[in-house]
């Protein structure tokens, strides 16, 4: 079993432990046993990503690096028997910087919008209906909470540690939906052998409509339809509404 997931929002990034975190690189387990590091745990109490995030945020103008720092957040810190509060901020400063991007709350997600046509806008009352044609969002699902995080069936591989991207393209005039037309035949012959052609049409004379034929252990009912309507979405610019 392991904590896994396509991509992380920033607050379920913030909530998970950061000591041995299990997306940092291997200077953690450096870090982790440093002199300060214990104070971070026992006085600051920085147990989690949030945590250590909020205290490396804290900002006073009258700070300085020095031990007898006279600064609201040194003064505070020195109530909970920590020493030199500069130097834990430091460590968990560096802490931070081993937080692979996809679990780092400061770069665990990408800017992202919907591109869609005029036509694809819903009415009011499409809105209302359950039957209304929805656009597809192709968004990467995140958890929604630490518990649903954890994956019984799991490779051996090495968890990603890039965050999913989503290619976002300069949008210069009005997205323009495209329509594809999609038809398939099964049958299985004489030798019981199937065989099934698929079909994908984007209009009259289109250089990108597809007649596809997929190998025989392939082969299905539908399967010739996704196979020609996934290999004329492959030849289509990125970020086009269908
Ligand atoms: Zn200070
Ligand atoms: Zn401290």
């Amino acid at each position: 079993m392991r904590w896994e997931a396509i991509s992380i929002n920033p607050e379920i990034t913030r909530q998970l432990p950061v000591w041995f975190h299990l997306g940092a690189s291997n200077e953690l387990k450096k870090l982790n046993n440093r002199l300060y590091a214990n104070c971070l745990r026992a006085g600051h109490k920085a147990l989690s990503v949030g945590k250590l995030e909020a205290l490396t945020l804290r900002q006073d103008p009258s700070h300085r690096k020095h031990h007898k720092c006279p600064c609201t957040n040194c003064t505070y810190d020195r109530t909970l028997q920590c020493k030199k509060p500069f130097k834990c901020m430091q460590l968990a400063k560096d802490i931070l910087t081993c937080i692979l991007p996809k679990w780092n709350p400061q770069s665990c997600t990408t800017p992202y919008a919907l591109n869609i046509s005029p036509e694809q806008i819903a009415t009011v009352e499409e809105t209302q209906s359950d039957q209304a044609p929805a656009p597809f969002d192709p968004i990467f699902p995140t958890t929604d909470s630490l518990d649903s995080g954890f994956r019984a069936f799991i490779t051996p591989r090495t968890p990603c540690t890039l965050p999913a991207r989503q290619i976002r393209e300069q949008q210069r005039n009005t997205p323009e939906l495209i329509r594809i037309i999609i038809a398939c035949s099964h049958q299985i012959n004489r030798n019981s052998d199937h065989e099934s052609s698929g079909v994908a049409w984007l209009g009259h004379g289109n250089i990108r409509n597809k007649a596809i034929k997929l190998p025989e252990d392939l082969a299905a009912p539908g399967a010739r339809e996704a196979g020609a309507l996934l290999t004329a979405i492959s030849t289509l610019p990125t970020n086009i509404p269908l």
